[in-house]
């Protein structure tokens, strides 16, 4: 909604944005296969792209006609973006692309790719990186799923073995990719944040329900003051989200750019939300932990599977340790770690 009219946006606030958000949660909508472009690529393409890229691709993402996903993480290079090592040449009038990503989200079935790559091979650490949209469906792609805990293929390798990109695909200019590719983060821990707590406050809702229709040896669980506590605990942490949320986007709305405490949000949500999976464990205990479809699954195995997604939150868009990093730096003003 946040988007400009001509692409095809509303030109809402970033307050009718999160309102937006919020709604969504709220009646259980599913979550979009188009995360990707809507909430990182879309509004990188809008800070750093073209007239001739904005026309052609933020439509597409807004309409589901296109899905994109992220190539950014390799095996040499997660938490530290800055170790990149596929490689890009230049030729004529394209980029040549060779090299190898990993849980990239989404792949599997997505159209486009925002991939960061290294230009100069001379070069170290944030220098010498060239910020690509690659066309998934180009020769020389290969998109092979990894299967999750849960069970499901959600994030992939994806294989570049000379790819060709027209020269005209570069976001930002040729060398300039680290200052491309922070946009996309910091959209990717901003944005999404108050739908996130949005989605913890039901979850946290179906657990109290849970806990009433749970009966041991003829005592509701929801009687035990130790699961009251708990759950008490947890609604306070949902409050303290939904706040930590506001403030974030009214700094969004002042400066038009998402700040670090985007951070904030996403280290608390996803360690919350590992806790609170835990704690559905706990009160159901070991028949939580059977697979969905069994007659003796709990909900279709519904905790089982929040329990075992959980576990990537606090490593998905920067892991806990790395998040801390930069809200002692940059949020609180601490000196550097390194
Ligand atoms: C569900 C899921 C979806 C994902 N989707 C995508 C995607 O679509 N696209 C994409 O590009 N990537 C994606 N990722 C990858 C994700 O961004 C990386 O896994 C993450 O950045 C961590 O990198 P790494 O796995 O290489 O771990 P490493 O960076 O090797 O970290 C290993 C450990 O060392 C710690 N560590 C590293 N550096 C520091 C430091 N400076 N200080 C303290 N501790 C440190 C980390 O916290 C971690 O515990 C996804 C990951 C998950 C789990």
């Amino acid at each position: 909604m946040s988007w400009p009219k001509e692409y095809g946006g509303r030109a809402a606030n970033p307050f009718e944005q999160v309102i937006y958000l919020s709604e969504l949660a709220r009646v259980r909508a599913p979550e979009t296969v188009g995360v990707i472009g809507l909430n990182m690529a879309g509004p990188t393409i809008i800070v750093h792209g073209t007239e001739e890229q904005k026309n052609r691709y933020l439509s597409k993402i807004l309409s589901g006609e296109e899905i994109w996903c992220q190539g950014f993480s390799e095996p040499g290079a997660g938490s530290d973006l800055a170790g990149v090592t596929t490689r890009v040449i230049r030729d004529g009038d394209e980029y040549v692309v060779t090299g190898q990503k990993v849980w990239s989200s989404h792949a599997q079935v997505a159209d486009y790719c925002i991939l960061v790559t290294r230009s100069d091979p001379q070069s170290s650490r944030h220098a010498g990186l060239t910020y690509l949209i690659v066309d998934m469906h180009s020769p020389g792609v290969e998109v092979r799923p990894i299967v999750q805990i849960t069970g499901d293929p959600e994030f992939n390798e994806i294989f570049l073995d000379e790819v060709r990109v027209p020269a005209s695909n570069i976001l930002g200019s040729e060398g300039d990719g680290w200052r491309v590719a922070m946009t996309t983060l910091m959209h990717e821990r901003g944005t999404l944040g108050v739908a996130l707590q949005v989605r913890s406050q039901l979850i946290l809702e179906d657990l109290v329900k849970l806990a009433q229709n749970t009966t041991v040896n003829g005592e509701r669980m929801i009687d035990r003051a130790a699961v009251r506590d708990a759950l008490a605990g947890f609604d306070i942490e949902v409050e303290a989200m939904r706040l930590t949320g506001y403030r974030s986007i009214s700094n969004f709305a002042r400066t038009g750019v998402p700040g670090p405490e985007g951070s904030v949000l996403k280290l608390h949500w996803s360690e919350f939300n590992q806790r609170l999976t835990e704690f559905a464990w706990e009160l159901l205990g070991p028949y939580s932990q059977v697979d969905g479809g069994s007659a003796h699954s709990i909900q279709d195995g519904k905790w089982q599977y929040e329990f075992l997604r959980s576990r990537g939150n606090t490593i998905e868009a920067g892991t806990s340790e790395v998040l801390r990093n930069i809200i002692a730096e940059r949020v609180l003003g601490l000196p550097r770690s390194r």
